[in-house]
């Protein structure tokens, strides 16, 4: 591997969202086994079709739901998916227990909805979706790698 991917040039930026839009295979958003620990209250475990394998906790799935009020709520605080809301300075913090989903069913073939314990639920957390936001070293070391250029 080299590691020529570190130049910066508008060439690669270009690179960049074509990268960002590249369709993914299909193996790739195909889930073979999804486990939800929902007793462990730990998060969703996902081992895809390509031998990939992907977790992320009840947390960060909260903080990264795909409905579009949570997407222009985390737009307008310019948070990534899954970055949680900065916490309000408050005199005496209150204890918020991490976020935790009553439930969880599958949509279609094709995504996973949580009901999360705030009543909230319009999330549709697409494979697709979930294998982008992978959040294994490998995949988060390739996301800061191309993307985490000072602007
Ligand atoms: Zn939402
Ligand atoms: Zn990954």
């Amino acid at each position: 591997m080299s590691h020529e991917g570190i130049r910066i040039a508008p060439k690669d930026e270009l690179a960049q969202e074509a990268e960002q839009k590249r369709p993914l295979a299909r193996i790739a958003i195909t889930p073979e086994k999804v486990r939800v620990l929902m007793t462990e209250g730990k998060g969703l475990e996902i081992d895809w079709a390509d031998g990939h394998r992907s977790a992320w906790s009840f947390a960060w799935l909260r903080e990264a739901c795909p409905c579009a009020t949570c997407v222009e709520e985390r737009n307008q605080e310019g948070r990534k998916a899954g970055q949680p809301r900065p916490k309000p300075a408050a005199v005496l913090p209150m204890y918020t227990p991490p976020p935790k989903p009553q439930s969880a069913h599958a949509v279609g073939r094709y995504a996973i909805q949580f009901n999360w314990q705030d009543g909230h639920s319009g999330g549709i957390y697409s494979w697709e979706y979930l294998r982008r936001v992978c959040q294994c070293t490998e995949c988060t070391f390739s996301e800061t790698e191309t993307t985490g250029t000072p602007n």
